[in-house]
């Protein structure tokens, strides 16, 4: 589960992110949607510790991302799958974020294979990656430490409508079997039918919440 309490993020005199509280819960896909410069990257920045809050906080399974031991066995982080290191190749980041987590040598392999990348495009290097296979790779990074939560930024940008409906599929899955995923984008139609739960940002401020019944409708 994720919560955020009153969580505001100041830039000098711009409000990025402007008093949300949200609960993103166990279970079900929450949507975090909102257009361009809404402020959901720096909410999510501000729930996994990269940047800090100006007030208010934000709660990954009951602590601050900072007090979690060995967050990337419990949080999946995928934030900006285009600041990836270009000059790797896509299994030696995987092997990488590995040995930082401490696991075993099968799990990049079974990552890769659950986000559908083959050995031949492992071994190629990230800068020769389309966006779709860099969102790819940037989720076997985020769920190879096996975690309960998925925070992911935009995860459907540059994927093939073959891609989104993968991917659907793997965020439908990794909730019905307890998941927490808060997944954002601004495109409605990309997080409508996975979604369970949406929250709505504009301008750094909540402008809706609820479930998607309750906010959309039968459509
Ligand atoms: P979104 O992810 O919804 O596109 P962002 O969180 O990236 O929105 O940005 C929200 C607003 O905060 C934008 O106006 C952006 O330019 C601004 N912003 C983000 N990071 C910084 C920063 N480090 N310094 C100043 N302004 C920032
Ligand atoms: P995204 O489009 O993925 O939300 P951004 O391009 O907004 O990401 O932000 C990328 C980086 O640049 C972040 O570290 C963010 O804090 C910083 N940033 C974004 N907007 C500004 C800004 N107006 N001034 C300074 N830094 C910014």
């Amino acid at each position: 589960m994720i919560v955020t309490e009153n969580l505001t993020k100041r830039y000098g005199a711009m409000t990025a992110v402007d008093d949300v509280s949200f609960v993103a819960r166990a279970g079900a896909v929450t949507g975090f949607l909102g257009p361009n410069g809404a402020g959901k990257s720096t909410a999510m920045r501000m729930m996994t510790a990269l940047t800090p809050p100006t007030s208010g906080r934000a709660l990954v399974l009951g602590r601050e991302y900072r007090d979690i031991p060995n967050p990337g066995r419990h949080v999946g982080v995928m934030l900006d799958a285009s600041a990836q290191h270009v000059g790797r190749t896509g299994g030696e980041v995987l092997r990488l974020v590995a040995m930082q987590l401490g696991l075993g040598k099968d799990a990049v392999p079974a990552a890769l294979a659950r986000v559908g990348l083959s050995a031949k495009e492992a071994d190629r290097r990230v800068r020769n990656y389309s966006l779709g296979m860099r969102q790819r790779l940037g989720l076997a990074g985020a769920l190879l430490g096996d975690p309960q939560v998925l925070i992911l930024d935009e995860p459907a940008n540059g994927l093939d409508p073959q891609g989104i409906h993968w991917m659907r599929t793997l965020l439908r899955d990794f909730a019905d079997r307890g998941g927490t995923v808060l997944l954002s984008s601004h495109l409605l139609h990309e997080v409508e039918i996975v979604a369970d739960e949406l929250v709505m940002i504009g301008n750094g401020r909540i402008v809706a919440q609820g479930s998607k019944a309750e906010l959309l409708g039968s459509r």
